[in-house]
C-alpha cells in the first residue's frame, strides 16, 4: 500500500516527507488510518541515533491513534471505524514465556518495533519496520488496542508509550494509598506518572529540575514539588520516599535520588536508555534499597491502561502540531520546552507531501 509520512537519512538531517510501501492486509491484519501520532522523546533518540541502532531512512513515531479503515478475514476484534491505538510493539515471537504471558515487550526472541524493528512479516521493500508519522499503517489485530470512545483522541495518543510505561511500573511495584511516590522529570512520561500515580491514591511529589513546572503541580495531581536542584530540600526529604519512578532522559548521577528512598523501596529507572553516570553502592547496601529498570507495557496490561484513562477520564497534556513543524517540535522537546507532549495531528500530512 502506497503511504506518505516523514522520514529522516541522517542522524543530523531534519525530518522530510518521505513516500513508501507498508504491506497489504493479511487475514490477520487490521488497517489504520493514524489521526494523531504523539512525539516521544525515545524518536528523537532513534532519530538522530542516539543510542547506536537507527537504519535509514528512519520514520519515527510509536504513539499512534487512529480508525481502523479495513480488517482481514480472519479479524475478530475491530471493524471499519473503530477507534484504535497502536503502541511501541507491532510483533513478537508469542510463544517465549514472556509473550505467553502477555508480556511481549520481554519476548525472548526479540520484539518488533514499531518503527526500526526486524521486519519478520515482510511484505514491504524494506528489511525493518516505519513508525506512525505517516497517513496509515498495516498491523497485526493483536498488536493493536482499543481505545475508549469517551477519549480525545489526540489526547490519548501518548498514552500508547508515555501512557503505559508509567503506569506498568506503578502497578507493578503495587503504588497505592499510603505511599509517598515521587516523579523525576516532568516531561511526557514524567506528567503521567503523577496522574497514574495520583489517580492510583499515592501522596504525589513532583521531583523536577524546573522551578516554574511547580505551578501545573497541583492541576497534574501532585500533593508537593521538589526541586532536585535545591541541595537543602533534596537534604530535608531524604529517607522519605516509599516509590520513585526515574524519567530522566539522559545518563546522570542517581545518588542524590537513591538517597530519597527509605529502607527497603525502589527506584525505577525508565528514562536512562543509556549508561548511568554514578551509582554508589552504599546507598543500596545500608539501607537495602533497589534500583530496577522497566520497558513500556505488554499488550493486555496496554489495554487495561487505555481502560483505566477511560473510566478515570485521564488523557496527556498536550501541543497539537501540523507536522511540518515537527523538526522545531524535536528542538524544543531536547529543551524541556512542551507542556507535556507534542501530538502532530496527521490531517496537516497529505497536503504537505503532495
Ligand atoms: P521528555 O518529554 O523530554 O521529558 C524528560 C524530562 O526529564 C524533561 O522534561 C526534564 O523534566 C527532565 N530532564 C531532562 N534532562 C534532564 C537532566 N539532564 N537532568 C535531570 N532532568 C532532566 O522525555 P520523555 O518522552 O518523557 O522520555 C523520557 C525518557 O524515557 C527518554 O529517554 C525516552 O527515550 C525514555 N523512554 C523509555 C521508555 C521505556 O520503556 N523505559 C519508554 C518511553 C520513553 P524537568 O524539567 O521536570 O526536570
Ligand atoms: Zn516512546
Ligand atoms: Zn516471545
Amino acid at each position: 500500500m502506497k503511504t506518505i509520512g516523514y522520514a529522516t537519512d541522517s542522524p543530523t538531517s531534519a525530518l522530510e516527507p518521505f513516500n513508501f510501501e507498508r504491506r497489504d492486509p493479511r487475514p490477520e491484519d487490521v488497517v489504520i488510518d493514524i489521526l494523531y501520532c504523539g512525539i516521544c522523546h525515545s524518536d528523537i533518540h532513534s532519530a538522530r541515533n542516539e543510542w547506536g541502532w537507527t537504519q535509514y531512512p528512519f520514520v519515527p513515531g510509536h504513539e499512534i491513534v487512529g480508525r481502523v479503515s479495513a480488517v482481514g478475514d480472519k479479524v475478530g476484534q475491530f471493524k471499519p471505524g473503530d477507534l484504535v491505538g497502536v503502541g511501541c510493539l507491532v510483533d513478537s515471537c508469542r510463544h517465549c514465556e514472556s509473550c505467553e504471558e502477555g508480556l511481549e515487550q520481554y519476548c525472548e526472541n526479540g520484539f518488533t518495533g514499531t518503527y526500526g524493528g526486524e521486519d519478520k512479516i515482510g511484505g514491504t521493500p524494506h528489511p525493518f519496520t516505519f513508525g506512525g508519522y505517516s497517513n496509515q499503517i498495516t498491523v497485526d489485530e493483536r498488536f493493536v488496542l482499543r481505545i475508549p470512545e469517551n477519549l480525545d483522541p489526540a489526547a490519548a495518543a501518548p498514552l500508547l508509550c508515555a501512557g503505559i510505561t508509567t503506569y506498568s511500573p506503578l502497578r507493578h511495584w503495587k503504588v497505592g494509598p499510603g505511599q509517598k511516590v515521587g516523579v523525576i522529570g516532568l516531561g511526557g512520561l514524567g506528567h503521567m506518572g503523577v496522574k497514574f500515580a495520583h489517580a492510583m491514591g499515592a501522596h504525589v511529589v513532583m521531583i523536577t529540575t524546573s522551578p516554574e513546572k511547580g505551578a501545573d503541580a497541583q492541576k497534574l495531581g501532585a500533593d508537593e514539588v521538589l526541586l532536585s536542584t535545591d541541595e537543602v530540600a533534596m537534604q530535608a526529604a531524604q529517607n522519605s520516599f516509599d516509590f520513585l519512578l526515574n524519567t530522566i532522559p539522559v545518563g546522570h548521577n542517581v545518588d542524590p535520588y537513591m538517597a530519597l528512598l527509605k529502607r527497603d523501596t525502589t527506584m525505577v529507572i525508565v528514562g536512562a536508555v543509556e549508561a548511568l553516570t554514578r551509582v554508589d553502592g552504599i546507598p543500596f547496601i545500608f539501607r537495602r534499597r533497589s534500583l530496577a529498570g522497566s520497558l513500556i507495557g505488554g499488550l493486555p496490561e496496554t489495554q487495561e491502561m487505555l481502560d483505566f484513562c477511560g473510566e478515570h477520564d485521564i488523557t496527556c497534556d498536550i501541543e497539537t502540531i501540523v507536522i511540518k513543524d515537527v523538526n522545531t517540535a524535536y528542538d524544543r522537546t531536547v529543551k524541556g520546552d512542551v507542556k507535556y507532549r507534542f501530538v502532530i495531528d496527521m490531517a496537516s500530512l497529505q497536503p504537505e507531501a503532495a
